[in-house]
């Protein structure tokens, strides 16, 4: 049997799992709701049981696995195996690698959920084409990974633009104690928020047709973009989201920023706005310079590739 490697993506709604092969490639995948798998058990103790049975189930030797690599969101000490801080999962300095090893021998190396989809899109991805670039995975919240020189920057801590300051208003109280951080303005859940809030204040909005504000979706301003008020929130959220990456490439000066989430896939009705607005209000525009904006060619698989790439 060839090489292969159990690979995670803790989520705060699912963990998703799969067998990776040397090449980085999917082999069989499997997901489970993260409150579930939490029910009765640690973490360390859910991904070992999860693991065992993902291997029992497609016909792999538990035992014969290279490796055991792990994505968590938040902020994760690598050298030490702790996941320090998960706002999402509501977990703190937690040693999750000496639990796992209460439970299996396998070699086990854990990064920042980020990071992970950064080494996917690098080592086989949209990422291959630049020497340099900055993942920014817009989800619930907002993730970087940084990669200069064809290497993921692997500090454990950096690469957190999600709680970069883009406003001084005092007004978006961010989960981790902070106000205005970008993720407050520039994620999917902001936007869903915004949304809401602009159909509240305008009930004669053409998105009452369809949806109401509980039932708005990080989709809904890009379904009715003739639609003035939809199209308000939009242009908003364009300059939110902008502005965090005018930062980044302020100091990084990158070749390429590579957005990953469920919304980077509106091309006309984000990425391609989103882009002249940068290069229209960067710095180094004066001297010339000029940066692309590119989906990632991962797909909800990233993380657990990435992973991969920690061997
Ligand atoms: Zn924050």
């Amino acid at each position: 049997m060839n090489k292969f490697y159990i690979c995670f993506d803790v989520g705060g709604t699912d963990i998703k799992a799969g067998i990776i092969n040397q090449n980085g490639e999917v082999v069989c995948k499997d997901k489970t709701p993260t409150k579930e798998a939490l029910k009765n058990s640690s973490l360390g103790k859910a991904l070992v049981t999860f693991a065992q049975n993902l291997c029992n189930n497609n016909g792999f030797k538990f035992s014969k696995a290279a490796g055991m690599g792990v994505g968590l969101p938040g902020l994760v000490d690598m050298n030490n195996g702790i996941l320090k801080y998960a706002g999402n999962l509501k977990i703190s300095d937690y040693n999750i690698v000496q639990d796992m090893k209460n439970y299996t021998s396998h070699n086990i190396k854990i990064a920042n959920d980020a990071d992970l989809c950064a080494l996917a899109e690098l080592k086989n991805g949209e990422g291959k084409n630049y020497n340099s670039f900055v993942m920014i995975a817009i989800g619930t919240g907002i993730g970087a990974g940084i990669v200069i020189n064809k290497n993921l920057i692997p500090n454990s801590f950096s690469g957190e633009v999600g709680h970069m300051k883009i406003a001084s208003k005092h007004s978006n109280k961010c989960h981790c104690g902070e106000y205005d951080c970008y993720e407050t303005l520039a994620s999917t859940r902001a936007l869903v928020n915004q949304t809401k809030q602009a159909m509240i204040e305008n009930p004669k909005s053409k998105m009452w047709k369809n949806y109401t504000p509980e039932t708005v979706t990080g989709k809904t301003i890009f379904e009715f973009k003739d639609d003035p008020v939809a199209k308000k929130v939009l242009k908003s959220f364009i300059q939110n989201l902008g502005d965090g990456i005018i930062n980044v490439v302020n100091i990084l000066t990158p070749e390429a920023i590579i957005l990953s989430g469920a919304i980077s896939n509106q091309k006309e009705n984000l990425i391609a706005p989103l882009e002249e607005y940068v290069n229209n209000h960067i710095f180094a525009r004066l001297g010339g310079y000029k940066i692309k904006i590119v989906p990632a060619s991962g797909t909800s698989d990233a993380g657990i590739i990435g992973a991969r790439y920690l061997f």
